[in-house]
């Protein structure tokens, strides 16, 4: 379970059309990255899968049925954010268990899942300190272990590392993509970071101004790039 299917998709903020008719299929298990300059449109419709945003018009499948109007929890998806998202009053442990106490998950359960998704991302030692009290780097694997813990059919990441320093950011790259493999999970990766997109990516759509210019995978794209703006962008001369 994981498949996700955009038909049509648009978004128009006042008279701003951001998000042009978009069609995607983004296949189950798969690690596929939305990679753009900034502005043009990667988290609108990252939003939208999510349902953090309304679609202005068009249809989102998730897993064959009409999600359109689904309400964000109801979706079976994770999303994490560059900006963590975490409770600064609440310990590790509490941060992560939060959504499985309030889906009334027995405690004994709760307590299973923490360890399973501690041991994952190597948080074992963390788990009673405050957010406060940890790096970048182990703030942002709470907040992914707050999505584990839900067993989403997809996570969606947007630029979860951009505030990490550079070397960080290498390391938690090779941690998400070891990750994806753990989990065998469908993975919505947003960057408008080329490399990021090239290393860790299945499949890479390349958005521009609101629509996607190409989808393939990084081979694909750097080989056989479709305009002048992909090949710009991957970094390959065309
Ligand atoms: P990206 O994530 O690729 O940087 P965004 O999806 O955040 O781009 O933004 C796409 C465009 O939509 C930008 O021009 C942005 O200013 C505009 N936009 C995003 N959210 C809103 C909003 N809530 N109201 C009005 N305009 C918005
Ligand atoms: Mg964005």
């Amino acid at each position: 379970m994981g498949s996700i299917t955009l038909k049509q998709v648009t978004k128009t903020f006042g008279d701003v059309n951001v998000i042009k008719p978009i069609d995607l299929q983004i296949h189950d298990g798969e690690f596929i990255v939305f990679v753009g300059p900034s502005g043009c449109g990667k988290s609108t419709l990252l939003r939208m899968i999510a349902g953090l945003e309304d679609t202005t018009s068009g249809n989102i499948d998730i897993d064959g049925q009409d999600a359109t109007n689904t309400p964000p929890a109801k979706r079976g998806l994770a999303m994490v954010f560059q900006s963590y998202a975490l409770y600064p009053h609440m310990s590790v442990r509490n941060n992560i268990a939060f959504p499985l106490k309030r889906a009334k998950m027995p405690p004994a359960e709760i307590e299973a899942k923490i360890a399973s998704a501690a041991k994952i991302l190597n948080l074992g030692d963390y788990l009673d300190r405050k957010p406060g009290q940890l790096s970048g780097g182990q703030r942002q694997r709470v907040a992914i272990g707050r999505a584990i813990v839900r067993q989403p059919s997809a996570f969606l990441f947007d630029e979860p590392l951009s505030n990490l320093d550079a070397s960080l950011r290498v390391n938690m790259r090779l941690e998400i993509s070891e990750l994806h493999k753990t989990l065998d999970t469908t993975m919505i990766y947003v960057t408008h970071d080329q490399v990021e997109a090239m290393t860790m990516a299945d499949r890479i759509a390349v958005f521009n101004a609101g629509v996607i210019e190409q989808v393939g995978t990084p081979l694909e794209l750097y080989q056989t790039p479709i305009n002048r703006f992909v090949a710009g962008f991957i970094g390959s001369p065309k």
